[in-house]
Protein backbone atom coordinates (compact mmCIF):
# COMPACT_ATOMS: atom_id res chain seq x y z
CA UNK A 1 0.00 0.00 0.00
CA UNK A 2 1.78 3.35 -1.01
CA UNK A 3 1.87 6.07 0.83
CA UNK A 4 0.76 9.23 -1.20
CA UNK A 5 1.15 12.83 -0.16
CA UNK A 6 -1.83 15.26 -1.29
CA UNK A 7 -0.89 19.10 -0.41
CA UNK A 8 -4.15 21.31 -0.21
CA UNK A 9 -6.08 18.54 1.30
CA UNK A 10 -9.12 21.23 2.42
CA UNK A 11 -9.17 22.54 -1.45
CA UNK A 12 -12.00 21.15 -4.00
CA UNK A 13 -10.03 19.70 -6.25
CA UNK A 14 -7.55 17.86 -3.51
CA UNK A 15 -11.02 16.43 -1.99
CA UNK A 16 -11.76 14.18 -4.81
CA UNK A 17 -8.56 13.02 -5.61
CA UNK A 18 -8.02 12.12 -1.69
CA UNK A 19 -11.39 10.56 -2.51
CA UNK A 20 -9.81 8.48 -5.50
CA UNK A 21 -6.78 7.51 -3.64
CA UNK A 22 -8.47 5.84 -0.56
CA UNK A 23 -10.96 4.16 -2.62
CA UNK A 24 -7.44 2.53 -5.11
CA UNK A 25 -5.31 1.54 -1.70
CA UNK A 26 -3.48 3.97 -0.82
CA UNK A 27 -2.45 5.42 2.34
CA UNK A 28 -3.01 8.97 2.55
CA UNK A 29 -1.42 12.03 3.83
CA UNK A 30 -2.77 15.81 2.99
CA UNK A 31 -1.52 19.12 4.34
CA UNK A 32 -3.61 21.70 5.75
CA UNK A 33 -2.70 25.12 6.51
CA UNK A 34 -3.72 25.05 9.76
CA UNK A 35 -5.73 22.24 11.91
CA UNK A 36 -7.30 24.28 14.21
CA UNK A 37 -10.65 24.45 12.96
CA UNK A 38 -11.89 20.64 12.43
CA UNK A 39 -14.83 22.02 10.61
CA UNK A 40 -12.59 22.55 7.78
CA UNK A 41 -11.43 19.29 7.28
CA UNK A 42 -14.67 17.18 9.39
CA UNK A 43 -15.75 16.07 5.31
CA UNK A 44 -12.09 14.19 5.27
CA UNK A 45 -12.08 12.74 8.53
CA UNK A 46 -15.75 11.42 7.32
CA UNK A 47 -14.56 9.87 4.01
CA UNK A 48 -11.86 7.94 5.58
CA UNK A 49 -14.32 6.88 8.49
CA UNK A 50 -16.72 5.91 5.49
CA UNK A 51 -14.29 3.87 3.91
CA UNK A 52 -12.22 2.43 6.13
CA UNK A 53 -9.07 4.24 4.47
CA UNK A 54 -6.01 5.14 5.73
CA UNK A 55 -6.19 9.35 6.28
CA UNK A 56 -3.17 11.44 7.94
CA UNK A 57 -3.51 15.08 8.47
CA UNK A 58 -0.42 17.84 8.79
CA UNK A 59 -0.27 21.19 8.79
CA UNK A 60 1.91 22.66 6.34
CA UNK A 61 2.13 26.28 4.93
CA UNK A 62 3.40 26.76 0.69
CA UNK A 63 5.12 30.05 2.21
CA UNK A 64 6.88 28.34 5.13
CA UNK A 65 9.54 25.92 5.05
CA UNK A 66 8.05 24.39 8.15
CA UNK A 67 6.67 21.17 8.31
CA UNK A 68 7.22 19.90 4.52
CA UNK A 69 10.55 17.52 5.15
CA UNK A 70 7.83 15.16 7.74
CA UNK A 71 5.22 15.89 5.02
CA UNK A 72 6.81 13.93 2.97
CA UNK A 73 8.97 11.73 5.05
CA UNK A 74 7.93 8.28 3.68
CA UNK A 75 5.91 9.15 1.04
CA UNK A 76 6.16 7.23 -2.39
CA UNK A 77 4.42 9.30 -4.01
CA UNK A 78 3.12 13.25 -3.72
CA UNK A 79 0.20 15.06 -5.43
CA UNK A 80 0.85 18.68 -5.30
CA UNK A 81 -2.53 20.03 -5.71
CA UNK A 82 -2.54 23.56 -3.59
CA UNK A 83 -2.18 26.91 -4.83
CA UNK A 84 -3.94 29.77 -4.40
CA UNK A 85 -7.62 30.05 -6.59
CA UNK A 86 -9.01 34.01 -5.64
CA UNK A 87 -12.47 34.18 -7.02
CA UNK A 88 -11.86 38.40 -7.63
CA UNK A 89 -8.74 40.08 -8.39
CA UNK A 90 -5.44 39.93 -6.26
CA UNK A 91 -4.81 42.72 -4.32
CA UNK A 92 -1.31 41.81 -4.41
CA UNK A 93 -0.79 39.69 -7.43
CA UNK A 94 3.04 39.03 -6.47
CA UNK A 95 1.81 37.33 -3.33
CA UNK A 96 -0.03 35.17 -5.52
CA UNK A 97 2.88 34.54 -7.62
CA UNK A 98 5.04 33.87 -4.86
CA UNK A 99 2.24 31.81 -3.20
CA UNK A 100 2.24 29.57 -6.25
CA UNK A 101 5.82 29.42 -7.66
CA UNK A 102 8.05 28.84 -4.03
CA UNK A 103 5.27 26.52 -2.72
CA UNK A 104 5.88 24.17 -5.37
CA UNK A 105 9.61 24.65 -4.97
CA UNK A 106 9.36 23.96 -1.70
CA UNK A 107 7.52 20.80 -2.14
CA UNK A 108 9.69 19.40 -4.59
CA UNK A 109 12.60 20.14 -2.84
CA UNK A 110 11.66 18.50 0.09
CA UNK A 111 9.95 15.79 -2.02
CA UNK A 112 13.64 14.98 -3.83
CA UNK A 113 15.46 15.07 0.00
CA UNK A 114 13.19 12.52 1.29
CA UNK A 115 13.27 10.12 -1.75
CA UNK A 116 9.98 10.58 -3.43
CA UNK A 117 9.78 8.37 -6.52
CA UNK A 118 7.27 10.71 -8.20
CA UNK A 119 5.51 14.09 -7.84
CA UNK A 120 2.25 14.81 -9.89
CA UNK A 121 1.86 18.92 -9.96
CA UNK A 122 -1.53 20.33 -10.73
CA UNK A 123 -1.05 23.33 -12.90
CA UNK A 124 -3.84 24.34 -15.55
CA UNK A 125 -4.74 25.07 -19.38
CA UNK A 126 -3.76 28.40 -18.33
CA UNK A 127 -0.47 27.30 -18.27
CA UNK A 128 -0.88 26.52 -21.90
CA UNK A 129 -2.58 28.74 -23.39
CA UNK A 130 -3.57 31.68 -21.48
CA UNK A 131 -2.40 34.93 -22.95
CA UNK A 132 -3.14 33.47 -26.55
CA UNK A 133 -3.17 35.92 -29.31
CA UNK A 134 -7.14 37.13 -30.02
CA UNK A 135 -8.17 35.38 -33.26
CA UNK A 136 -6.29 32.83 -32.30
CA UNK A 137 -8.25 29.40 -33.44
CA UNK A 138 -5.24 26.50 -33.28
CA UNK A 139 -6.63 23.75 -30.91
CA UNK A 140 -3.36 24.13 -28.66
CA UNK A 141 -1.63 20.92 -26.96
CA UNK A 142 0.94 20.08 -24.59
CA UNK A 143 3.46 21.93 -26.58
CA UNK A 144 2.23 25.10 -26.35
CA UNK A 145 3.03 27.71 -23.22
CA UNK A 146 0.95 30.58 -21.99
CA UNK A 147 2.34 33.93 -22.40
CA UNK A 148 2.96 35.11 -18.63
CA UNK A 149 3.72 39.10 -19.63
CA UNK A 150 -0.07 38.69 -21.75
CA UNK A 151 -1.55 36.87 -18.61
CA UNK A 152 -4.08 37.71 -15.59
CA UNK A 153 -2.59 37.35 -12.29
CA UNK A 154 -3.80 33.99 -11.54
CA UNK A 155 -3.13 32.30 -14.99
CA UNK A 156 0.32 33.88 -14.72
CA UNK A 157 0.74 32.21 -10.86
CA UNK A 158 0.35 28.63 -13.23
CA UNK A 159 2.55 29.80 -15.84
CA UNK A 160 5.42 30.71 -13.38
CA UNK A 161 4.66 27.66 -10.71
CA UNK A 162 4.55 25.46 -13.74
CA UNK A 163 7.72 26.76 -15.53
CA UNK A 164 9.49 26.77 -12.12
CA UNK A 165 8.76 22.96 -11.57
CA UNK A 166 10.44 21.49 -14.71
CA UNK A 167 13.11 23.64 -14.38
CA UNK A 168 13.74 21.87 -10.75
CA UNK A 169 12.86 18.43 -12.30
CA UNK A 170 15.85 19.15 -15.03
CA UNK A 171 18.49 19.83 -12.47
CA UNK A 172 17.15 16.87 -9.91
CA UNK A 173 16.32 14.30 -12.30
CA UNK A 174 16.01 11.98 -8.98
CA UNK A 175 12.39 12.50 -9.16
CA UNK A 176 10.11 12.14 -11.59
CA UNK A 177 7.52 14.86 -12.38
CA UNK A 178 4.36 14.46 -14.25
CA UNK A 179 1.77 17.68 -14.52
CA UNK A 180 -1.83 17.76 -14.76
CA UNK A 181 -3.37 21.25 -16.84
CA UNK A 182 -6.94 20.79 -15.86
CA UNK A 183 -9.67 22.66 -17.68
CA UNK A 184 -12.37 24.73 -15.77
CA UNK A 185 -12.85 22.32 -12.93
CA UNK A 186 -16.87 21.63 -12.34
CA UNK A 187 -18.63 18.56 -10.24
CA UNK A 188 -20.07 17.46 -6.80
CA UNK A 189 -19.01 19.47 -4.12
CA UNK A 190 -18.58 17.36 -0.95
CA UNK A 191 -18.76 19.98 1.88
CA UNK A 192 -20.69 23.27 2.33
CA UNK A 193 -17.83 25.83 0.15
CA UNK A 194 -17.72 26.24 -3.47
CA UNK A 195 -14.46 27.01 -4.92
CA UNK A 196 -13.90 29.50 -7.35
CA UNK A 197 -15.20 27.18 -10.22
CA UNK A 198 -17.91 25.75 -8.87
CA UNK A 199 -18.64 29.15 -7.74
CA UNK A 200 -19.70 30.31 -11.47
CA UNK A 201 -22.47 27.61 -11.70
CA UNK A 202 -23.51 28.44 -7.79
CA UNK A 203 -23.81 32.22 -9.02
CA UNK A 204 -25.86 31.14 -12.43
CA UNK A 205 -28.43 28.86 -10.39
CA UNK A 206 -28.91 31.61 -7.90
CA UNK A 207 -30.00 33.92 -11.17
CA UNK A 208 -27.33 36.64 -9.86
CA UNK A 209 -26.24 37.37 -13.43
CA UNK A 210 -28.28 39.54 -14.94
CA UNK A 211 -27.26 37.95 -18.43
CA UNK A 212 -24.17 35.90 -19.56
CA UNK A 213 -21.28 37.28 -21.32
CA UNK A 214 -19.48 34.89 -24.27
CA UNK A 215 -16.29 33.67 -21.99
CA UNK A 216 -15.17 30.00 -22.82
CA UNK A 217 -14.15 27.51 -21.11
CA UNK A 218 -13.56 23.99 -21.16
CA UNK A 219 -14.42 22.52 -18.50
CA UNK A 220 -13.42 18.97 -16.84
CA UNK A 221 -15.23 16.75 -13.72
CA UNK A 222 -13.48 16.92 -11.09
CA UNK A 223 -13.93 12.73 -10.30
CA UNK A 224 -12.14 12.61 -13.82
CA UNK A 225 -9.22 15.24 -12.95
CA UNK A 226 -8.67 12.98 -9.59
CA UNK A 227 -8.28 9.87 -11.94
CA UNK A 228 -6.12 11.71 -14.13
CA UNK A 229 -3.91 12.49 -10.94
CA UNK A 230 -3.91 8.74 -9.70
CA UNK A 231 -3.30 7.51 -13.59
CA UNK A 232 -0.37 9.86 -14.14
CA UNK A 233 1.18 8.22 -10.58
CA UNK A 234 0.61 4.75 -11.89
CA UNK A 235 1.72 4.88 -15.23
CA UNK A 236 5.12 4.42 -16.02
CA UNK A 237 5.51 6.54 -19.30
CA UNK A 238 3.81 9.36 -17.58
CA UNK A 239 7.43 10.58 -16.02
CA UNK A 240 8.64 13.59 -17.40
CA UNK A 241 5.09 14.66 -19.29
CA UNK A 242 2.50 17.30 -18.74
CA UNK A 243 -1.15 16.26 -19.42
CA UNK A 244 -4.03 18.41 -20.86
CA UNK A 245 -7.27 17.29 -19.06
CA UNK A 246 -10.20 19.32 -20.47
CA UNK A 247 -13.16 18.58 -23.02
CA UNK A 248 -14.10 20.64 -25.89
CA UNK A 249 -15.20 24.54 -25.84
CA UNK A 250 -18.24 25.55 -24.10
CA UNK A 251 -19.61 29.06 -24.14
CA UNK A 252 -20.70 30.19 -20.52
CA UNK A 253 -24.03 30.75 -22.37
CA UNK A 254 -24.54 26.62 -23.49
CA UNK A 255 -23.63 26.11 -20.18
CA UNK A 256 -26.40 28.35 -18.58
CA UNK A 257 -28.82 26.81 -21.05
CA UNK A 258 -27.66 23.36 -19.95
CA UNK A 259 -28.63 24.54 -16.49
CA UNK A 260 -31.88 26.07 -17.36
CA UNK A 261 -32.92 22.46 -19.29
CA UNK A 262 -31.88 21.06 -15.73
CA UNK A 263 -33.21 22.69 -13.07
CA UNK A 264 -35.57 25.28 -14.46
CA UNK A 265 -38.04 22.47 -14.23
CA UNK A 266 -37.30 22.38 -10.61
CA UNK A 267 -37.82 26.10 -9.95
CA UNK A 268 -34.05 27.92 -10.73
CA UNK A 269 -34.23 30.54 -12.70
CA UNK A 270 -31.11 30.48 -14.53
CA UNK A 271 -30.62 34.12 -17.00
CA UNK A 272 -29.60 32.31 -20.72
CA UNK A 273 -29.79 36.26 -21.94
CA UNK A 274 -26.47 37.20 -24.00
CA UNK A 275 -24.61 40.25 -22.82
CA UNK A 276 -23.57 41.90 -25.04
CA UNK A 277 -19.58 43.10 -25.27
CA UNK A 278 -20.29 46.51 -25.34
CA UNK A 279 -22.76 46.54 -22.07
CA UNK A 280 -19.14 43.63 -19.89
CA UNK A 281 -17.35 46.52 -21.55
CA UNK A 282 -19.05 49.70 -20.18
CA UNK A 283 -19.79 47.37 -16.77
CA UNK A 284 -16.18 46.54 -16.59
CA UNK A 285 -15.25 50.33 -16.11
CA UNK A 286 -16.39 50.10 -12.25
CA UNK A 287 -15.90 46.33 -11.55
CA UNK A 288 -11.99 45.21 -11.54
CA UNK A 289 -13.35 40.97 -12.05
CA UNK A 290 -15.30 42.00 -14.98
CA UNK A 291 -12.36 43.95 -16.47
CA UNK A 292 -10.86 40.42 -16.30
CA UNK A 293 -13.74 38.81 -18.00
CA UNK A 294 -13.11 40.94 -21.02
CA UNK A 295 -9.82 40.20 -21.56
CA UNK A 296 -11.27 36.23 -21.98
CA UNK A 297 -14.16 37.64 -23.88
CA UNK A 298 -15.06 36.49 -27.00
CA UNK A 299 -12.39 33.67 -26.87
CA UNK A 300 -12.84 30.42 -26.99
CA UNK A 301 -10.62 28.09 -25.05
CA UNK A 302 -9.55 24.90 -27.88
CA UNK A 303 -7.01 22.83 -26.49
CA UNK A 304 -6.57 18.98 -26.61
CA UNK A 305 -6.36 16.18 -24.24
CA UNK A 306 -5.44 13.64 -26.49
CA UNK A 307 -2.29 12.87 -25.20
CA UNK A 308 -4.06 11.99 -21.74
CA UNK A 309 -6.28 9.57 -23.40
CA UNK A 310 -3.66 7.93 -25.43
CA UNK A 311 -1.33 7.59 -22.48
CA UNK A 312 -3.17 7.48 -19.89
CA UNK A 313 -6.31 5.64 -21.07
CA UNK A 314 -8.18 8.67 -19.43
CA UNK A 315 -11.71 9.65 -20.62
CA UNK A 316 -14.42 11.98 -19.09
CA UNK A 317 -17.95 12.25 -18.54
CA UNK A 318 -20.42 14.09 -20.50
CA UNK A 319 -20.53 17.64 -19.30
CA UNK A 320 -24.48 17.86 -18.96
CA UNK A 321 -23.64 15.18 -15.92
CA UNK A 322 -20.84 17.29 -14.48
CA UNK A 323 -23.01 20.60 -14.57
CA UNK A 324 -26.44 18.39 -12.86
CA UNK A 325 -24.06 16.94 -10.52
CA UNK A 326 -22.66 20.37 -9.67
CA UNK A 327 -25.95 21.58 -9.16
CA UNK A 328 -27.33 19.35 -7.38
CA UNK A 329 -24.84 19.01 -4.51
CA UNK A 330 -25.02 22.95 -4.80
CA UNK A 331 -28.55 22.75 -3.99
CA UNK A 332 -27.79 19.80 -1.12
CA UNK A 333 -25.03 22.03 0.58
CA UNK A 334 -27.93 24.97 0.97
CA UNK A 335 -25.81 27.12 -1.69
CA UNK A 336 -28.32 27.69 -3.68
CA UNK A 337 -30.82 30.05 -2.09
CA UNK A 338 -33.04 31.36 -4.64
P1 LIG B 1 -9.38 25.51 -3.88
O1 LIG B 1 -9.37 26.98 -3.62
O2 LIG B 1 -10.58 24.73 -3.55
O3 LIG B 1 -8.13 24.85 -3.17
C1 LIG B 1 -6.91 25.50 -3.08
C2 LIG B 1 -6.12 24.84 -1.98
O4 LIG B 1 -4.84 25.49 -1.90
C3 LIG B 1 -6.78 24.99 -0.61
O5 LIG B 1 -6.66 23.78 0.07
C4 LIG B 1 -5.95 26.07 0.06
O6 LIG B 1 -5.88 25.93 1.47
C5 LIG B 1 -4.59 25.75 -0.54
N1 LIG B 1 -3.69 26.89 -0.34
C6 LIG B 1 -3.84 28.15 -0.77
N2 LIG B 1 -2.80 28.90 -0.31
C7 LIG B 1 -2.03 28.08 0.43
C8 LIG B 1 -0.85 28.25 1.19
N3 LIG B 1 -0.24 29.44 1.30
N4 LIG B 1 -0.32 27.18 1.82
C9 LIG B 1 -0.93 25.97 1.76
N5 LIG B 1 -2.06 25.74 1.08
C10 LIG B 1 -2.60 26.78 0.42
O7 LIG B 1 -9.00 25.36 -5.42
P2 LIG B 1 -9.18 24.13 -6.41
O8 LIG B 1 -9.37 22.88 -5.65
O9 LIG B 1 -10.17 24.52 -7.42
O10 LIG B 1 -7.75 24.11 -7.10
C11 LIG B 1 -6.77 23.16 -6.75
C12 LIG B 1 -5.64 23.24 -7.73
O11 LIG B 1 -6.12 23.03 -9.05
C13 LIG B 1 -4.92 24.58 -7.74
O12 LIG B 1 -3.55 24.34 -7.98
C14 LIG B 1 -5.54 25.27 -8.94
O13 LIG B 1 -4.69 26.25 -9.48
C15 LIG B 1 -5.70 24.09 -9.88
N6 LIG B 1 -6.69 24.28 -10.93
C16 LIG B 1 -8.02 24.46 -10.59
C17 LIG B 1 -8.95 24.64 -11.60
C18 LIG B 1 -10.39 24.85 -11.29
O14 LIG B 1 -11.16 25.18 -12.20
N7 LIG B 1 -10.84 24.65 -10.04
C19 LIG B 1 -8.56 24.63 -13.01
C20 LIG B 1 -7.16 24.37 -13.25
C21 LIG B 1 -6.28 24.22 -12.23
P3 LIG B 1 -6.91 26.70 2.44
O15 LIG B 1 -8.14 25.83 2.45
O16 LIG B 1 -6.22 26.74 3.74
O17 LIG B 1 -7.16 28.04 1.83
Amino acid sequence: MPTTLVTGATGFVAGHVIEELLAHGHRVRGTVRSLHDPERVAHLRALAARTGGSLELVEADLLDDAGWADAVAGCEYVLHVASPFPATMPRDPRELERTAVDGTLRVLRASAEAGVRRVVTTSSVAAVSAGRPRGETRVRDESDWGDPELAPPYPRSKILAERAAWRFAGEHPEVELTVINPGMVLGPIRHAAAGTSVDTVRRLLNGDLPAVPRLGFCPVDVRDVARAQRLALETPHAAGKRYVCAGDNLWFGDMARMLAEEFGPRGHRVPTRHMPYAMLWAASRFDANLRLALTFAGRPELVSARRAHEDLGWTMRPIRETLADTGDSLIAHGLVTR
